[in-house]
């Protein structure tokens, strides 16, 4: 059977949301059961009909689930498997969406009963909106899901949640949890840094610009704008808990950033011819691997699903 008869969903979201729309779509869940930490959160997705049930607490939520889905933000991830442990169902699936591995691993794993599998995961798709009206059922369409299964998981526990990933569109793939956290600080942590710096430097020199910058601004900054524009608790939380990969890829990206000002002092022409033709490439790579597309709007006119 693709899909579960029970699903509950702690953190109703972006994330959780989408994932509520796209398992109505196709069918992948005889109940979705939420819960969120606030009373507006919750009431909001009870008026838009968003889960099946909504429950005040997360112990109660979990009661009979055979799929449960962590959608909080990394650092709330350690106290919700506490509470949910004792509650939960023998048998059943508990997975994550958290943007960092090694650190859901450290806070969840410890809580959790032998009698369940714990596979974490993480879809690497979003939008810089959140909370419970934010999703859309073709978030995850064409996108990757990482699973980062851990020593001991049921075989046939890890093959139906993929199968249901790949029920809600996503592209399934496996790693382990050290290599998760080092690919991301490279294609979604420390660009997503880098966009808040930029943006804080425009912020700083609109003052001096009298409000041009945002008058004026066009595709390279309107875009970092929007990264910029993320949740700051989610991205809070993952700096703090993926901060040995981050300042890793941090240091290298500041050593390439002093080759290019040191190319730009001297003139160094053909060194920046190349290295932005290298660039292209990677560019171009991304395009066929169908992970964006060619169109010049990219991040505008249709919901962006380009970050993690
Ligand atoms: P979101 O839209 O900001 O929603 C977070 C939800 O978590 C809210 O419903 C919030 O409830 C709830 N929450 C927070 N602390 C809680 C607690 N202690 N108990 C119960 N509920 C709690 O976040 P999101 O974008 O869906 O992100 C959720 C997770 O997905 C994060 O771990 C993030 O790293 C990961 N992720 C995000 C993206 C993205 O682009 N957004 C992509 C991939 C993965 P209240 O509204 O009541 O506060």
């Amino acid at each position: 059977m693709t899909g579960y008869n029970r699903v509950a969903l702690i953190g109703l979201g972006l994330i959780a949301s989408s994932m509520a729309h796209a398992m109505r779509a196709h069918g992948l869940a005889g109940e979705i059961v939420g819960h969120a930490k606030s009373p507006e959160t919750r009431a909001t997705a009870v008026e838009i009909g968003l889960c099946d049930r909504v429950c005040e607490t997360a112990a109660e939520a979990v009661r009979g689930a055979d799929l449960v889905v962590l959608c909080v933000p990394v650092g709330a991830m350690g106290a919700i498997a506490a509470e949910i442990a004792p509650h939960l169902a023998v048998g059943a699936t508990i997975t994550d969406v958290g943007s960092v591995k090694q650190a859901v691993v450290e806070a969840v794993a410890p809580h959790l009963p032998p009698h369940v599998n714990f596979i974490p995961g993480h879809p690497l798709a979003g939008t810089e909106h959140s909370g419970p009206r934010s999703g859309f059922a073709s978030l995850f369409v064409n996108r990757w899901w990482l699973l980062t299964p851990l020593e001991g998981n049921d075989p046939a526990a890890v093959q139906r949640l993929r199968d249901f990933l790949t029920g809600l569109g996503a592209n399934v793939d496996e790693m382990d949890v050290q290599r998760h956290d080092l690919v991301l600080a490279v294609v979604s942590h420390t660009p997503h840094l880098i966009a808040y710096t930029m943006v804080g430097v425009a912020d700083h020199l609109r003052r001096v610009t009298q409000d041009e910058v945002i008058k004026y601004s066009a595709s390279g900054f309107r875009d970092f704008t929007r990264i910029a524009a993320s949740d700051p608790t989610m991205w809070r939380d993952v700096f703090l808990t993926n901060k040995e990969a981050t300042l890793d890829i941090l240091g290298r990206f500041t050593e390439e950033l002093f080759m290019l000002q040191r190319a730009i002092r001297m003139e160094d022409g053909a060194f920046l011819h190349d290295y932005f033709t290298r660039t292209r490439a990677i560019r171009r790579g991304i395009i066929e691997a169908g992970q964006d597309t060619a169109a010049p709007d990219f991040g505008r006119g249709v919901p962006p699903s380009d970050k993690a």
